[in-house]
């Protein structure tokens, strides 16, 4: 029979690379302890509304990438393309905001799904870690945010990394902006690509991110927003980059840096890696002060991000930066005969009783190929239960590693292994 195979551009994740992504996500939950951040787990699938709403109906998410479907009840639904829409209708939801301090700080690790063109560092099941902070405008909370992200990708020991920055302004100075954008880019029109054109009256910032070469050669003495923003917007700026040099984090400020989804205000930001090919962003976000009450809630000033962890992972492979995995499974216990199997069992269970790692051969074959199989667990001890050792009372046990061998009798076995 044929074999079932996954969805295109959704793929498993197992041993030995599940490891590295168990690493990366306690580091993620150890790193929202010390930063004071909670949990949030939203469904996967919410009402379509929510991303048209949310994410804006010109995205190219909501425009190309959904999976939309209708449930049995006739309702329309879409698998989240991201996790800050979801977010926020919970927080609304469950009047989940503190008004004023302390500031409403959430994370959520999860799987979201695009309908985009796999390729390497893109899929359309993929998994991000994001942080949303709701309820201050303080740049100080900007600088945060962008160190949570700088200091989760160093503590893995991913170099090489750039961080991005930029600030798109608000609504009362992306009006003068668009103005000047758009007398620019029709002077230019036919060297945009048709997408590009429709961008001009309807959003000129994401014609920055096109990645069409020649909208890209076309756009470089394009006006920046940078240049356009209100005395308070480039206020915010230059206090962010003033906090972010307080605390060493290393940026470059890139006037050209806009981000896919329309909610973003001000402080826009996006982290990249030299160890990934062309999708090279490791994560990205900003600031959204008027998402919460599009979205039927109180005004409130936000900003958060999202990282890919596919790419961490790509990166830290490519950069050899996996921590070292050995010794998952620290003993492997090996009845000689079926006779010995019972003795085995029960001794295994009072290895696992004391946090031991083990695991125990429930075939008969060769000392040599059970030893083989050790070494395939990366096991460090090899504990040998023949006839001889049960009549003795002390078993054999073999370093895996250092090739020795050493009778240790039933009682201080834990204590040997553990030590
Ligand atoms: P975004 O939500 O588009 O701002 O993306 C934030 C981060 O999620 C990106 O920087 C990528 O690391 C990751 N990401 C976005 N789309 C994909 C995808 N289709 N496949 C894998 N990772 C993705």
């Amino acid at each position: 029979m044929e074999k079932i195979t996954a969805v295109k551009g959704m793929q498993d994740i197992y041993q030995p690379e599940v490891r590295l992504w168990q690493h990366i996500e306690s580091l993620i939950r150890s790193e929202m302890n010390t930063f004071a951040y909670g949990e949030i787990r939203t469904p996967i699938i919410e009402k379509t509304e929510l991303f048209v709403r949310g994410v804006g109906d010109g995205t190219d998410i909501v425009k190309k990438e959904m999976y939309t479907f209708t449930d049995k009840g006739e309702r329309s639904v879409t698998m989240r393309p991201e996790g800050t829409a979801s977010v926020v209708r919970a927080i609304n939801e469950h009047n989940l905001l503190n008004s004023g301090e302390p500031v409403s700080k959430f994370y959520y690790i999860g799987p979201m799904f695009r309908y985009e063109r796999p390729q390497k560092g893109r899929l359309r099941q993929f998994y991000q870690f994001g942080v949303e902070c709701y309820g201050s405008e303080s740049p100080f909370i900007d600088a945060e945010v962008i160190q949570i992200l700088y200091n989760i990708l160093s503590k893995l020991k991913l170099s090489d990394i750039c961080v991005k920055l930029n600030s798109i302004g608000c609504p009362e100075c992306r009006p003068v902006f668009r103005q000047s954008a758009e007398k620019y880019f029709s002077g230019i029109k036919e060297k945009l690509c048709g997408e590009c054109n429709e961008r001009i009256s309807s959003n000129p910032l994401r014609i920055y991110d096109c990645k069409t070469p020649s909208c890209k050669e076309n756009t470089e003495g394009a006006p920046v927003i940078l240049e356009h923003l209100c005395p308070g917007c480039s206020g915010h700026f230059e206090k962010v980059k003033a906090a972010l040099d307080s605390i060493g984090i290393p940026f470059t400020v890139d006037p050209r840096l806009v981000r896919g989804l329309d909610y973003y205000t001000r402080t826009a930001f996006e982290v990249t890696s030299r160890h990934l090919g062309a999708q090279d962003a490791l994560g990205g976000g900003g600031r959204y002060d008027n998402l919460v009450s599009e979205l039927g809630g109180p005004k409130t000033p936000a900003i958060g991000f999202a990282m890919g962890l596919e790419r961490v992972v790509i990166a830290m492979k490519n950069q050899k930066a996996e921590p070292d995995f050995t010794g998952g499974c620290r003993a492997y216990v090996i009845p000689l005969s079926k006779n010995e199997s019972g003795y085995a069992f029960k001794l295994l269970s009072a290895l696992r009783k004391a946090n031991i790692p083990s695991q125990m051969a429930v075939s008969e074959k060769k000392a040599g190929a059970h030893f083989k199989d050790a070494e395939k667990l990366g096991a460090d001890f090899a504990v040998i239960i023949g006839e001889d050792e049960i009549k003795n009372g002390a078993l054999t046990v073999k370093d895996l590693k250092n090739r020795s061998q050493k009778s240790v009798s039933e009682s201080e076995l834990t204590e040997y292994i553990k030590g």
